[in-house]
């Protein structure tokens, strides 16, 4: 047996100076391809073994993704997209040939916890692979990619057709913030400010999140919601009422949405 762990530490030492030690550097980078198929299907498994649930809608090849609930303590957009899905799964002509991918709920143990961060106290929105990710804070992670429910997120953008425009909502700062190309995007942000009386509001593109990975570093327009903070109040019908007009413009996006 102290034969056995001697020669364990010889090999692991070799390993460490011939560098091929455990993974390398960038090994977290690679996807896991999903196959992303019409209806709902789980995308990963959250820390506590929660799935990740992915809605699919339309074939279409315009492509327009919907990220609700990665910060758990922001919870009005998950019922929102879970009304939206109804919606275009009860009139599909409301997609107009387009594909709408919705992940219902990203941060599952979070939001059972009504708490910002996953299981490990990391928030999930500050642990993609940007270029401006920074690991000076506990919080965003000791790399990117780092936790089970990101690199769900990550798989399934790098399993997807790439998308016309990316929405990820969140609360409390009631408003429209968004990352991408300023000619494309400012305008779609400006539609979905109309829609639901939240105003425009450049918040600047915080590390490691899906803004800045998505919206700066690979010019996909990603439009941030900023919901109010009491928004967590309200019933599912009352958040319809108040922003399904924003979440259909937000799919049939540039025309305006053809129902109420
Ligand atoms: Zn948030």
């Amino acid at each position: 047996m102290r034969c056995f762990a001697g020669g364990l530490v010889i090999v692991c030492w070799l390993a460490v100076l011939c560098g091929c030690a455990g993974v390398s550097s960038t090994d977290y980078l690679e996807p896991h391809v999903l196959n992303i198929r019409e209806g709902s299907q789980s995308i990963g498994t959250s820390l506590g073994g929660r799935a990740i649930e992915c809605v699919s809608l339309g074939g279409g090849e315009e492509l327009i993704v919907f990220i609700a609930g990665i910060h758990g303590s922001e919870p009005a957009g998950v019922p929102l997209v879970k009304r939206m899905i109804e919606e275009l799964r009860a009139d599909p002509a409301l997609l107009d040939g387009r594909r709408v991918v919705v992940v219902v709920n990203a941060n599952p143990d979070g939001l059972a916890e009504a708490r910002r961060f996953n299981d490990h106290g990391i928030d999930l929105n500050r642990n993609f692979p940007a270029g401006n990710h920074s690991t000076t804070r506990d919080r965003h992670g000791q790399h990117p990619l780092s936790e089970p429910e990101s690199k769900a997120l990550y798989d399934l953008f790098n399993s997807l057709p790439r998308p016309a425009r990316v929405i990820t909502l969140h609360q409390p700062l009631k408003c429209m913030d968004y990352d991408g190309p300023e000619a494309t995007t400012r305008p779609l942000a400006e539609a979905l400010a109309d829609a639901s009386g939240l105003p425009v509001k450049k918040l600047g593109s915080r590390p490691g999140s899906l803004g800045s990975w998505l919206g700066v570093d690979q010019q996909i327009p990603t439009i941030t919601v900023e919901f109010y903070k009491s928004d967590t109040d309200l019933s599912s019908a009352e958040l319809w009422e108040r922003y399904g007009r924003m979440m259909m413009a937000a799919v049939s996006y540039p025309a305006p949405p053809a129902v109420e």
